[in-house]
């Protein structure tokens, strides 16, 4: 009997069957857990072994952080993802496999763990900078050929042949700069979640993901649900039979998601708190003690 995950960090997993799996905890693996665990898919991240980002000296060019050292910026990162409902867990992935069709139901892949651990997922972003032998099973070794990199994908958006695995970070070749690369793993989980709405009947502009946050009152009035509509209709490919039943089922589920976008003010004034608690807990150390009690307070 499969078990649920509960968003937390451990040593091993919660759960042994998730939406999500991700190799690799460091700037790319821990944004785009932000990102899949947000929309709601349960989503596990797996970290431990060579890591690029762990041979930063300090990191200067981060947008938003004129110095960061990699441990706070990683504790901060996996602080943020737990936050949204990843869990992380310190294990090496050694072997990701495909299971037969049979036996694979809606996970595609079988993940196993240096710890013993094993669990299914119908998706893997492989976000593990240079290491990636862990894939070298899949297509019977014709996918990726042991001790090299980079891994063979759609650079923009980590797509590879294999449906449900994508590539995030250094690993897909993108620039190497801890920035670009949490960009790179956002842009990934975006893809991800919009192959899984293609797979559900959307079509391809109403598949396009957000995940934005806007003032409660922003959506939902009479002309707001008539813009909706319109839009819905206006985007049905042409040369796309799309039943009244699936453009409604699409037109519900868009208006829903947008409505909740939306963020009251005692919501957003709760996230605010959660947010500087995480920032006062990870980066307290950044600052001069003298401050210490001026940011506790
Ligand atoms: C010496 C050096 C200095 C650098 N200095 C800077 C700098 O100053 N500024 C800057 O912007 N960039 C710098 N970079 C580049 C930056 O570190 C990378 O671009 C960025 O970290 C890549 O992100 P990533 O997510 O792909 O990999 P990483 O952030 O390295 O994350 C990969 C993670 O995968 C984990 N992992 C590996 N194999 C497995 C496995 N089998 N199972 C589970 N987990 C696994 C690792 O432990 C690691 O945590 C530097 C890189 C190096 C090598």
């Amino acid at each position: 009997m499969s078990t649920q995950p509960t968003g937390q960090k451990s040593d091993e997993p919660s759960a042994d069957e998730y939406d999500v799996a991700i190799v690799g905890g460091g700037a790319s693996g821990l944004s785009a857990a932000v990102f899949t665990a947000r929309y709601g898919f349960s989503t596990v991240v797996f970290d431990r072994g060579p890591s690029a980002i762990q041979r930063c000296y300090s990191i200067g060019n981060y947008l938003g952080f004129p110095a960061i050292d990699p441990e706070s910026f990683l504790e901060l990162g996996r602080a943020h993802a737990q936050y949204e409902g990843s869990e992380i867990v310190d294990d090496l992935v050694v072997s990701v496999e495909q299971p037969d069709a049979a036996e694979q139901g809606a996970s595609r892949f079988r993940i196993r763990t240096q710890n013993g651990c094993e669990l299914t997922a119908s998706h893997v972003i492989a976000a593990s900078a240079y290491n990636a032998d862990y894939l070298s099973d899949l297509d019977d070794g014709g996918f990726h050929e042991p001790g090299t990199h980079p891994v063979d994908c759609e650079q923009a958006t980590g797509r590879t042949e294999i449906d449900g695995l994508y590539v995030a970070g250094w690993l897909s070749g993108s620039p190497h700069q801890v920035l670009i690369s949490a960009g790179h793993g956002a842009r990934v989980a975006k893809s991800l979640i919009e192959d899984r709405r293609l797979a559900n009947g959307f079509w391809e502009e109403v598949a396009q993901y957000w995940d934005w946050q806007v003032e409660g009152g922003t959506y939902g009035s009479d002309s707001w649900e008539q813009h909706i509509d319109d839009w819905i209709e206006e985007t049905i490919p042409e040369d796309e039979a799309v039943s009244e039943e699936r453009r409604e089922r699409v037109a519900e589920a868009v208006t829903e998601e947008r409505l909740d976008f939306q963020l009251s003010e005692a919501e957003r004034e709760q996230r605010m708190e959660a947010c500087n608690a995480l920032l006062r807990e990870h980066l307290l150390d950044e600052v001069p003690e003298s401050e210490h009690e001026r940011l506790q307070a």
